[in-house]
């Protein structure tokens, strides 16, 4: 008998994989049943939570994938990283539609600085 694994099953096992490592190494969850983020007129679903103490109690904020910091700053998906994160990133990797990503996990706290901001330049220049 050999047990056949197939692409898919490789695939799940090792996002798995990611998110059990992640959450050793970060204490950072990948979770199914996320809130809505919302800033501005875009939302989001949290896709991963941070569940570290960073010295206050367990944070609970929800982390975006680079891909949806993007979109609630500057309303697009692609060409967008936040400069000065107070919270250090944590790289994870996640299915995008083209394949495997690597992409950094931002704070929500992080995020709304940064829309802020843009908010406000947007103001500035008219
Ligand atoms: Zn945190």
């Amino acid at each position: 008998m050999t047990a056949t694994l197939t692409f898919n099953d490789a695939l799940i096992d090792h996002l798995a994989y990611v998110a059990d490592k992640a959450y050793e190494e970060h204490r950072v969850r990948r979770i199914a049943d996320g809130r809505l983020v919302q800033l501005g007129h875009v939302a989001v679903i949290e896709q991963w939570r941070c569940e570290a103490d960073h010295g206050w109690g367990q944070c609970d904020e929800p982390l975006l994938i680079n891909e949806q910091a993007a979109l609630l700053v500057v309303g697009r998906t692609w060409d967008y990283a936040l400069e000065q994160p107070t919270m250090p990133p944590v790289w994870v990797q996640v299915m995008a539609h083209d394949g495997l990503q690597e992409t950094e996990l931002y704070h929500l706290s992080d995020v709304s600085q940064d829309f802020r901001k843009v908010q406000q330049n947007r103001k500035a220049n008219g």
